[in-house]
């Protein structure tokens, strides 16, 4: 990833940068990386999902604008649905009814401003942006794309990673070992199980209702971070940032009337 300290403010990033480089460069995308603030098993840092969103969306972005896009990464929402965490210290939930009122102001702000493309970079499972953004689309002449990170490349996740999980696991824990290191210490996970539901049925493809996370997962973690490695996490940070850049470079370049920009 570039250092600022040799290249100055990155006017892709708009905490960086300032109002001379927004003006001789406006972007025409704006990134908003969007996490939660909770607990990954003993090894990770509540800032886990914040931390990967932003390191996806930066680099993406980097990419994107050396080959000419016009991109900005927005501070990111540190705050998620955690409704089924709360029982976890110092978890802060932010429901569905707040998630809706911040991206209408983010969108209702971009607008104003001539930002008609708006990328949500997810990095938390519990947010569901798909009603907010149907909703949000129908009031504004916006358009707002919904990336999950882990999500992309999953045929990457598959070549790297050999442990399921969905939770501090094997992909999160080598993410975090290629990004923050020193935030991790591996020495203190529990193994990440999941508890069966005990009503069977509920466990089986097309049903779905949340998991009480820390009875589901006792150690708040899903899936074993034990064969976790920086290099792991940095093949497949680059795959999704490589794919996440061509989303954004897309973006940028299109033109109203291209589907499924109105
Ligand atoms: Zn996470």
């Amino acid at each position: 990833m570039a250092s600022t300290r040799e290249s100055g403010p990155r006017r892709y990033l708009l905490s960086e940068a300032n109002y001379r480089q927004m003006l001789d460069e406006p972007p025409n995308v704006a990134v908003l990386p969007w996490g939660a603030t909770e607990a990954h098993n003993y090894h990770l840092p509540y800032g886990t999902d914040n931390y990967e969103a932003v390191a996806v969306a930066e680099e993406a972005a980097r990419q994107a604008v050396e080959r000419g896009a016009k991109i900005v990464v927005l501070p990111e929402i540190p705050y998620g649905n955690n409704a089924q965490q709360l029982d976890q210290v110092a978890t802060i939930h932010f429901s569905t009814t707040t998630a809706a009122a911040i991206l209408e102001d983010v969108v209702t702000s971009l607008k104003r401003q001539g930002i008609d493309r708006l990328v949500i970079m997810n990095g938390h499972g519990g947010n569901n942006f798909s009603g907010l953004v149907r909703d949000a689309q129908l009031e504004h002449e916006v358009l707002i794309v919904v990336i999950n990170f882990y999500d992309l490349r999953i045929d990457a996740f598959h070549e790297v990673f050999a442990e399921p999980g969905d939770h501090a696991d094997e992909m999160e824990t080598s993410v975090m070992l290629h990004l923050r290191p020193e935030l991790v210490q591996l020495e203190q996970a529990g193994p990440g199980e999941r508890v069966p539901f005990k009503i069977a049925s509920l466990g089986q493809s097309g049903v779905w209702t949340p998991r009480p996370w820390s009875r589901s997962h006792p150690d708040t973690g899903s899936g074993s971070p034990a064969d976790a490695t920086a290099e792991k996490g940095e093949r497949y940070f680059e795959a999704i940032a490589s794919a996440a850049a061509d989303v954004f470079y897309d973006l940028s370049s299109a033109q109203r009337g291209d589907l499924p920009y109105v």
